[in-house]
């Protein structure tokens, strides 16, 4: 399979040079060159078998020029062996809903599914194409304890990630810095999140540097991410259609930086039949209004309970512009300037038509977040965590919908404790974090000082 890049700047790359390269050189996001379509007798074969069988049968033509399908296989059983569910993204029933439970992976949240594979994709091609990476990276929180899980102990493979000295919750910055192993770099630096990734941003746009200490990125916008997550939508249909090609799902969605929903997108592409797909913000709710009919106009960025969700900016939204416009680059760079001139952009009616086909969507308050916490509580007995209560919310006269639970609820326990008063109980992978060693440089929030120690740690190998 060949990518292109939404700008049209790239020309077409194989699997490995478009997993190494993350954003694309021309700062678009890449995409397959083609999109492989799944037939109704292959639906049908597909639906009865096992999440790690379904995701290399899946995968494969996107990633056969890189990885022959033994070694595909060798991939993903590592993947999802360290999930502790053993169906990896199990269905459960609450209520009349549905909930995908993707909170399984070692550091309980969705992020884990597309993280540990990408871990186990870049440790490969490093090792057979040679080169080291050194990744670089900002969190607020879930990203970063996600993206360490996936690259700890790998080798080749060193991992610098920044965080705001005492501004993720505790139980966030331990997941981070009680993980020991020598290629794990935590730097909590003395500033704001947005400091944070800003020095990051400054440090990529440093070429020489860049280069010289073969900095990568593993943000959301890596296709490896996008492609591992295609695999739970089909997983799902596969448990409730029971093989029916005639059987269509619905899908709600939590939604941050659109890469998830994307994801779903793309397995509709591949003709998954699924109707529709709910865009489930908090209240940064800049898709929800563009949806509604309003212009794609950029707010400031609220502070909420779903923190995850805390984005005006999707990155991911790209992707599917791209398609919207007809797959034409230039549009896209058109779009992209306005956007960057004016603060705002505005595509056709017939555009809007197509995009009302494709999603729905509803933005939820903090106050609706708790609200719906305490009812599936009070009335299912289960707990959910803050992301998921917003797409369950999103979802509520929507019976037949698929809610994905992004998050575990003990992850975000001061929320789950506001509305019902009682805490999630801890699952393994948090359990004891308080009292385990740690490790973290305390820097300046300046690049200076980071560059530093990053030369300084590397130098030190
Ligand atoms: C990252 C995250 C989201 C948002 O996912 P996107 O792909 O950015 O839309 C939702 N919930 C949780 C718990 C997350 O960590």
């Amino acid at each position: 399979m060949r990518y292109l890049s939404t700008r049209g700047g790239v020309e077409p790359v194989g699997f490995a040079t478009a997993v190494m390269m993350g954003l694309g050189t021309d700062g678009g996001l890449l995409l397959p060159e083609t999109v492989p379509r799944v037939g109704p007798d292959t639906l049908r074969d597909w639906s009865g078998i096992s999440f790690r069988d379904l995701a290399v049968e899946l995968m494969t033509p996107f990633v056969a020029d890189a990885i022959p399908r033994t070694d595909l296989v060798e991939l993903i059983g590592r993947s999802y062996a360290i999930f502790s569910h053993q169906e990896v993204t199990p269905l459960v029933q609450v209520g009349e809903q549905r909930v995908l439970e993707l909170f399984h992976g070692p550091t309980a949240a969705f992020k884990d599914v597309a993280l540990q594979f990408l871990g186990n994709v870049f440790e490969y091609l490093l090792a057979r194409h040679g080169g080291r990476l050194n990744i670089l990276g900002a969190t607020s929180g879930d990203t970063g304890s996600a993206a360490i899980a996936g690259v700890r102990g790998k080798e080749r493979i060193r991992i610098f990630i920044l965080h705001p000295a005492g501004r993720v919750s505790p139980v966030q910055e331990r997941q981070m810095t009680t993980v020991l192993d020598a290629n794990v770099h935590n730097i909590a630096i003395r500033g704001t999140f947005d400091d944070g990734q800003r020095i990051v941003k400054d440090l990529f746009n440093d070429l020489d540097f860049k280069q010289q200490y073969h900095l990568g990125a593993i943000n959301s916008i890596n296709w490896a991410r996008i492609l591992a997550q295609i695999v739970y939508y089909f997983y799902a249909w596969g448990r409730m259609s029971r093989g029916d090609p005639g059987f269509r799902i619905d899908f709600a969605v939590p939604t941050g930086n659109f890469g998830d929903i994307f994801a779903g997108y793309m397995a509709k592409r591949m003709g998954l039949p699924i109707d529709r797909l709910l865009i489930a913000t908090n209240r940064n709710d800049i898709l929800t209004r563009f949806v509604a009919g309003g212009p794609y106009a950029a707010g400031t960025v609220h502070p909420t309970l779903s923190p995850a969700m805390d984005i005006q900016i999707a990155s991911n939204f790209e992707r599917y512009l791209y398609f919207l416009v007809g797959q034409d680059p230039e549009t896209v760079r058109a779009l992209l300037s306005d956007l960057d001139r004016t603060g705002r952009m505005e595509v056709t009616a017939e555009q809007r038509a197509a995009l009302a086909e494709d999603f729905d969507a509803a933005a939820v308050s903090d106050a609706q977040t708790l609200d719906q916490i305490r009812e599936t509580y009070q009335r299912h007995g289960y707990l959910l965590d803050p992301h998921t209560a917003v797409g369950v919310r999103a979802a509520r006269h929507r019976a037949d919908m698929v809610c994905l639970a992004t998050a575990h609820p003990a992850k975000f326990n001061d929320a789950v404790h506001r509305a019902i008063g009682i805490q999630a109980p801890l699952p393994t992978c948090l359990r004891g974090l308080l009292e385990k060693e740690t490790r973290c440089t305390l820097l300046d929030a300046t690049e200076e000082a980071v560059r530093d120690h990053i030369r300084a740690t590397l130098a030190a190998r």
